[in-house]
């Protein structure tokens, strides 16, 4: 049973992809939702309103997650704007795909603040409260690369699996309470992030979008469909129900076979 209603979720990165869909899903289960993320106001008021049409709350707030003194602002405006935080989705993420010998320093720098970082703010600044009232779930959208790597994702691969220790550190840490933290590694999901190396794909090689498709999944995910959004909501929703409480400080792929090979 998940019974989330009237709790308040904040789903940081959820303007477009992964952390849309699992906003959609915490709303659908009667969760208030706070939103953060990029976009034109058209993207956002359609955000908004696809989570007011479960009958909840929405909030927004834009802030830049690479600066910490925006995240101090995400968190402050989530209270103002919807109550204290229950659960916390960290999702946001970009991506940066390099040669570490080219590796310019300050993408290094962005995926590791935005990917990695960024979740220990927000987690610092909503634990304590999630301790006191002795309710809350954290869950970091890591990556199959959380737990195996790839050439050329050097910054990638070291924030998710950065993040895949601090799962395991707050899990330990609030082992003894109502607050669990986990997290979920997906494999390929076509996302604009995803979208992205596939069109890079499609006119390094000279082929269609659609060979681009076959042949990135072809090389990591043995079951050759992409994962997607909806059913990584489903998974959130099993770790933020009560069937759970004892899922503490585990990295679950989702992954369509990546990691298992
Ligand atoms: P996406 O590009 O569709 O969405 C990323 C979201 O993060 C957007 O809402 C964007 O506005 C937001 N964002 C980016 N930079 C930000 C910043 N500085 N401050 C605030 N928000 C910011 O990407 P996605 O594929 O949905 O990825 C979501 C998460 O899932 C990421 O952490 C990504 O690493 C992870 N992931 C994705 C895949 C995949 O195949 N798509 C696989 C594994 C893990």
């Amino acid at each position: 049973m998940v019974n989330l209603a009237k709790k308040v979720a904040l789903v940081t990165g959820s303007t477009s992809g992964i952390g849309l869909g699992i906003a959609q899903r915490l709303a659908e289960k009667g969760c208030d939702v706070m939103l953060n993320g990029f976009g034109t106001p058209e993207q956002i008021q359609a955000a908004r309103d696809s989570i007011v049409a479960f009958g909840v709350r929405a909030g927004f707030c834009g802030a830049d997650l690479s600066k910490p003194s925006e995240i101090d602002t995400l968190i402050a405006e989530t209270e103002k704007q919807l109550g204290p935080v229950d659960i916390l989705i960290n999702n946001a993420g970009i991506q940066h795909v390099s040669p570490v010998e080219d590796f310019a320093p300050e993408r290094w720098d962005a995926v590791i603040a935005i990917n990695l970082t960024s979740a220990f703010h927000t987690t610092r600044l909503v634990l304590k409260g999630m301790k006191e009232r002795n309710w809350g779930r954290i869950v970091n959208i890591a990556s199959a690369h959380g737990l195996v790597a790839s050439v050329n994702k050097a910054a990638y691969v070291a924030a998710k699996h950065g993040i895949v220790g601090l799962t395991k550190v707050v899990g330990l840490e609030t082992a003894k309470t109502g607050v669990t933290c986990n997290a979920v590694c997906p494999g390929w999901v076509l996302t604009p992030l995803v979208q992205a190396q596939v069109d890079a794909r499609a006119v390094r090689e000279g082929v269609s979008v659609e060979e681009a498709k076959i042949g990135l999944l072809s090389e990591k995910q043995p079951s050759q469909e992409f994962v997607t959004p909806e059913q990584l909501g489903g998974l959130v929703m099993f770790l933020c129900s009560d069937d759970a409480n004892q899922v503490r400080g585990v990295a679950w792929n989702m992954d369509g076979g990546w990691v298992a090979q």
